[in-house]
């Protein structure tokens, strides 16, 4: 007989988020884990009935028992997110895509990713039912990787060392110490991104006006411009970074416009056409 899997399935854990309303049962924090009530190592299966969505801090509170299992069942039946009426969770955007500003330009795409040497370091992904989705690689300044987070799930990483802030639309991860790494800003478009991220020794800075490597501004070579289905990526060997083309839609575009919010409305129409030349 085929030993049971630690791997939680698929339909199993869409069906957790779906009735926790994304986020964490207990507080609605968007980033979150899979909890089995009842423990698997006793159960080994992973039962919808006996598992919930929390977030790493209250995982472990529940793990320890210091958040009883009655507690937790109660928590389970009544879902943070869904008694204060966030269904969709707290990170649910109403544009047709994820924009992004760098510098003076816009990056408008499916989703957003930042690339180094390859992988994506970065990535705010939005769903089909516009729900974003955070995929983050963090390493510290000596390449040792402190934490995984991919499409919302807390993988992998100790939470202690951070305190993270959400509210509607909003995302923020920061070191007990204070110092901000990932702040993600939704409540309007395009999304402020700022961000302090290490790879391979070298620190990217992201802000509202610029994006630094080592400290220095790169220069991408355009201004103003509305950059449609591209990723962002860096050579940490090189240094040079480029505008790729994201595979989904398998092509990109320039906008260029001299009003801004104009700009966003047409790299939005753009992005609603590739959509429809892919259904
Ligand atoms: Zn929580």
């Amino acid at each position: 007989m085929e030993a049971p899997s630690r791997g939680i399935p698929g339909s199993i854990k869409c069906q957790l988020r779906q009735e926790a309303g994304f986020g964490c049962c207990i507080c609605g924090n968007p980033v979150f884990q899979y909890h089995h009530i009842t423990d698997w190592a006793l159960t080994k299966s992973h039962d919808l009935l006996h598992m919930m969505v929390l977030c790493p801090n209250h995982h472990h509170e529940a793990t320890v028992r210091a958040l009883v299992e009655q507690e937790q069942r109660r928590r389970k039946e009544r879902p943070s997110n869904i008694v204060n009426g966030y269904v969709d969770g707290l990170l649910k955007i109403t544009e047709p895509g994820v924009a992004v500003q760098v510098g003076t330009n816009y990056l408008v795409g499916p989703g957003f990713k930042f690339i180094v040497d390859g992988a994506p370091l970065l990535a705010l992904d939005r769903d089909s039912d516009g729900r974003l989705q955070l995929s983050l690689d963090l390493y510290d300044a000596a390449d040792s990787l402190l934490l995984l987070i991919h499409n919302n799930e807390w993988i992998t990483g100790d939470p202690m060392p951070w305190d993270v802030e959400f509210s509607h639309r909003r995302f923020v991860l920061r070191r007990k110490s204070g110092e901000v790494t990932l702040s993600i800003d939704a409540r309007q478009a395009p999304v402020l991104l700022h961000g302090q991220l290490w790879r391979k020794g070298q620190l990217f800075e992201m802000n509202d006006d610029e994006l630094r490597f080592n400290g220095v501004n790169p220069d991408v070579g355009f201004s103003e411009i509305g950059f449609v289905n591209s990723s962002f990526s860096a050579d940490t060997t090189s240094g040079v970074f480029q505008l790729i083309p994201e595979p989904r839609f398998r092509e990109a575009c320039l906008v260029s416009w001299p009003d801004r919010a104009e700009r966003l409305e047409r790299c939005f129409a753009v992005i609603r056409e590739l959509e429809q030349k892919t259904v």
